[in-house]
């Protein structure tokens, strides 16, 4: 087979595992080499006496990320589905709290291209991962709304909307509570390409005010804008019954009944 060939199936496959179905909804490591499970061996351990070294460093987080992250967030979100069912319909206008970032979308394509780096925009705004090594900007790749469905997420979500659910199902509403800015970039507004990644991933039929943003101008931990969102669903009359996230930042601040926490060792958020 010839590169361009290779390239071609590459990125075949790149979008499917990318942009397809929700990204935990297979068993077995993706298959594009460019999500690096293909190169997650034994995790090496650190050198005793020696400070921690980062290229060890990542490699660990590769072996977590292809052998035991997706189980850890399916049994975290297994008990957030087994909550919201026994809870839902003990109280009057029940409501789940989600993080977006690595609690409903999968960011794992752009986090390994950028080997863990944070870079927040790329000139051209090109996240298409023809090349190997490509840098890709977060928002670049935001606004390209090619981020999978984690896949329990999407299964809390519909559980949680009764959607293709039980006739006895318990309707809850669900507010997304994201730390993304709404900001504009490329002249689109977050909130768009937002709404539009959640859609394409499954999360079906979001309304605007089902979404919250963060004030572009807001400083300080993002705790601050994600309590004062949950007291601001709270005020409309819902109870929040559960919350979601993969950080501390989402979850501290009260104005939830239950708190789940999914792992993420891949980056931290104040
Ligand atoms: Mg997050």
């Amino acid at each position: 087979m010839t590169n361009i060939a290779l390239r071609c199936l590459c990125a075949l496959v790149a979008t499917i595992v990318v942009a397809g179905s929700p990204a935990f909804a297979q068993t077995g490591t993706p298959v594009d080499p460019r999500l690096g499970c293909d190169k997650a061996g034994t995790a090496p351990a650190a050198d005793a006496g020696e400070p921690d070294n980062i290229d060890l460093f990542k490699k660990r987080l590769l072996t977590y990320r292809c052998a035991a992250y997706e189980n850890d967030i399916a049994a975290v979100l297994g008990n957030a589905r087994k909550w919201v069912t026994a809870r839902a319909p003990e109280v009057q206008r029940p409501a789940v709290v989600l993080d977006i970032d690595e609690t409903s979308l999968f960011n794992w394509p752009r986090i390994y291209q950028d080997d863990y780096a944070y870079i927040p925009s790329t000139p051209g705004g090109r996240c298409d991962f023809t090349e190997v090594g490509d840098p890709c900007g977060d928002l670049d790749w935001q606004q390209s709304a090619r981020a999978a469905a984690i896949g329990p997420t999407l299964e809390l979500y519909k559980l949680a909307r009764c959607i293709d659910q039980a006739a006895t199902c318990t309707k809850v509403e669900v507010f997304f509570v994201t730390g993304r800015r709404e900001q504009e970039h490329n002249k689109e507004m977050a909130s768009v390409w937002t709404l539009r990644n959640l859609q394409l991933a499954g999360f079906d039929g979001i309304a605007r005010d089902h979404l919250y943003m963060r004030d572009p101008a807001s400083t300080g931990s993002v705790s601050i804008h994600k309590t004062a969102a949950r007291a601001d669903i709270e005020s409309k009359g819902f109870a929040v019954i559960a919350n979601v996230g993969d950080q501390k930042s989402d979850l501290v601040g009260g104005h939830a009944e239950m708190t789940f926490k999914v792992p993420n060792p891949f980056y931290f958020i104040e």
